[in-house]
């Protein structure tokens, strides 16, 4: 695997290598460079991959062989709300094919009139965030949140969410005291922290900096997300975004890669196994 950095070249000794990005689109990422696996940050980079279509698992699978170990999730987006993959998702979790949950959750932005927050829009997320939620306690899985303008429906969750071995906000878009409410009520939560970080979002720097530093997690949400003036992000993001973590943390870069690994590993529920390479 290649190992360099778009802007400044090679960087082999930046966190020592040690790249964990929880969240991102394989193949998404594809459609937009197929060449996307040179981008990732050397050998000792892990990922967390998350499909929501079963022809985009099946190729996220095999785009997954190609890279170093990277976890896979399938779940029911509240953007793309459907019904027809209901028993695949349930397939894959019976089957041991699926290391996490997601994304699932809410959105109500308002971008869009399903993603207004009335009755009929919040009956029909609920819907799929609760057979989501029931699949992940019967199977013990991680569950794998995307929420926006929703914290306060997810904390009436809280007494179920408690229940699952994690809990992962990827994105994580709310405020502190809402992070600390999660925990303070037994939600095994991690909070993944991606581009918002590095344009100045308010409310991701105030988490990173005092939420404790076990419970922080980096992510690209690659091709997704991309820092203005770019049309998409590459997984070589994940560097800026640990970078940016370790800054406000006043973390080394050689402290910044094992917490985030160690998060990740913990997070996720996985030991990380072994390089495919
Ligand atoms: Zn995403």
């Amino acid at each position: 695997m290649r190992f360099f950095d778009v802007d400044h070249g090679p960087r082999r000794g930046d966190n020592g290598g040690v790249y964990s990005d929880a969240h991102l689109h394989l193949v998404d990422l594809e459609a937009r460079d197929p060449d996307f696996a040179a981008k990732i940050p050397g050998p000792d980079w892990r990922g967390a991959a998350a499909a929501h279509d079963v022809a985009e698992f099946e190729r996220s699978e095999a785009l997954r062989k190609g890279l170093p170990p990277t976890l896979a999730g399938f779940g029911i987006h509240p953007q793309g709300l459907r019904w027809d993959t209901a028993d695949y998702l349930g397939a894959l979790a019976a089957g041991g094919r699926i290391a996490f949950i997601g994304e699932a959750g809410f959105d109500f932005f308002g971008d869009r009139p399903e993603r207004v927050r009335n009755d009929e829009n919040l009956r029909a997320q609920r819907g799929a965030f609760e057979f989501q939620l029931a699949l992940a306690e019967r199977r013990g899985l991680p569950l794998l949140v995307h929420a926006r303008k929703a914290t306060d429906i997810l904390q009436g969750y809280a007494p179920r969410l408690r229940k699952l071995p994690s809990v992962i906000f990827h994105g994580w878009p709310g405020r502190l005291v809402d992070a600390e409410s999660f925990l303070r009520k037994g939600v095994e939560a991690y909070f993944s922290l991606g581009p918002p970080l590095r344009r100045g979002g308010a409310h991701a720097i105030e988490c990173c900096a005092a939420l404790p530093a076990d419970r922080l997690l980096a992510e690209t949400d690659a091709p997704w997300q991309p820092p203005r003036g770019q049309a998409w992000t590459g997984a070589d993001a994940i560097v800026r975004v640990s970078e940016a973590i370790g800054g406000i943390r006043g973390l080394s870069p050689e402290e910044t890669g094992p917490l985030l690994r160690a998060n990740f590993f913990k997070a996720f529920g996985s030991t990380g196994g072994q390089a495919s390479d």
